[in-house]
This record gives C-alpha cells, structure tokens and sequence, in this order.
C-alpha cells in the first residue's frame, strides 16, 4: 500500500526491497539519507536512528542544501511529487 505523498512503487521498497528510490545524499546534519523515486517524484528521508518517511521538497532542501545540483547531477526527469496531505 502507498504511503501518503509517495506511489506504490517506492512505498513497497520497504517490504520487498524492489523499487528502491534515487540516493540524492547524504545529510550529516539530519543523519539520513535522502531519496528520490524516479516514478512518483516523492522525496523520501532515510534517518539513521528513524523510519523512513516522505519528504516534501522543502524539507529536502532544507537537509540538503545543493538539492538542485545534486539532482541536475543524476539526470534524471523526475515527475513532481505528490501532495503530502499535512496533519
Ligand atoms: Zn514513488
């Protein structure tokens, strides 16, 4: 099943190891791991002491500050992500 604000796809990564999302870098501040799926767009965090959770944009940003370069880095035309409903 989906997580909210990611696609099936990326969400079952956790399950069955299939569908992993882009590595973008890594946030030494934050201490994770941020990702990217290729097919939704969504943008997830993978902490070092958490479970991984979907990101918005912004919060990817924040954790990684060159977000746009490293992404320009990969080449990949990721989709924009779905909304993450708040709350
Ligand atoms: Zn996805």
């Amino acid at each position: 099943m989906a997580r909210p604000g990611a696609c099936e796809i990326c969400s079952a990564f956790w399950v069955t190891g299939l569908g992993r999302a882009e590595t973008l870098g890594v946030s030494d501040e934050f201490m994770a791991e941020i990702r990217r799926c290729r097919h939704c767009g969504a943008y997830w965090e993978v902490g070092a002491f958490s479970h991984p959770k979907v990101i918005t944009r912004a919060q990817a940003t924040r954790e990684l500050p060159d977000l746009d370069r490293l992404e320009q880095g990969l080449g990949i035309a990721f989709p924009d992500p779905p909304t993450i409903e708040s709350g």
